[in-house]
């Protein structure tokens, strides 16, 4: 099943219309990063996550970069068999790249429609390893690590301009491309961020292509980190008092 909530030339590529958005930055200190305030889960949220349309081994797959998130965030990720999770991927065997909904606006969503879709072309490789990472970075909130405000990208517009006629045009460039100015929640730009495209040496003046990222950056696990800070668990008065009455059982 394929429902196409945009068409894209880009990989990694949100919905544009998701990336909108009207409200005031959180007083949060991140590492790195950016992220729509508004669209963050609530702390600790339990995520029922469905998987759509997927072979055993693209469910595998998907949950495997899916859950290279889970140690760097107090939310859980439940997964489940039934269609009606709160985020629902489907998988579109004839995409490169994917797009979604942005946080928890995917709770909006028609039940009947998917949150997110994964393009699996080419096969369970490492790109799409990295499309599944970085679609779910849209998932828990993360806006594109190129459009930070402080990038510096000099980017060849006319060329990339060009590359979008046909495909959303201007619009799809501004909501992929243009700095997110406010609204977000941003810090040190990290141009390893598994949120940033990778550029053609054409699309950049410079001439110097950014590969694509395919694994979370350091700058990804501190900045998430930042935005879902794990619980620190105080020590009981009962483990207290195992660990006393242990020792002196001795061996
Ligand atoms: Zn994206």
């Amino acid at each position: 099943m394929t429902v196409n909530l945009n068409a894209h030339l880009t990989a990694h590529t949100p919905n544009p219309s998701l990336l909108d958005s009207a409200e005031v930055a959180a007083p949060s200190r991140p590492k790195r990063g950016v992220a729509t305030t508004s669209a963050l889960w609530p702390q600790q949220s339990v995520i029922k996550i469905s998987l759509l349309g997927m072979t055993p081994e693209q469910e595998e797959f998907t949950k495997t970069n899916i859950n290279k998130w889970a140690p760097h965030v107090n939310l859980t990720f439940e997964f489940t068999d039934d269609s009606d999770g709160d985020i629902r991927i489907a998988a579109d065997n004839d995409l490169s790249g994917g797009h979604s909904y942005l946080g928890i606006r995917s709770l909006n969503v028609p039940a009947y429609k998917p949150t997110t879709v994964i393009g699996f072309q080419g096969g369970l490789n490492a790109y799409n390893a990295g499309t599944i990472q970085h679609e779910f970075g849209h998932v828990l909130g993360l806006q594109h690590e190129h459009q930070h405000e402080h990038n510096n990208l000099d980017i060849n517009w006319s060329v990339v301009n060009k590359a979008y006629i046909g495909k959303g045009g201007a619009k799809e460039v501004k909501h992929n491309f243009k700095p997110l100015v406010s609204n977000v929640v941003s810090s040190e730009y990290d141009r390893k961020s598994i949120m940033h495209y990778g550029f053609a040496s054409s699309w950049l003046n410079d001439g110097k292509a950014i590969k694509d990222n395919n694994e979370l950056s350091e700058g990804d696990i501190n900045f998430v980190r930042s935005l879902y800070p794990p619980v620190v668990k105080k020590k009981t008065a009962t483990s207290s008092w195992w660990d006393y009455r242990h020792l002196h059982r001795g061996a």
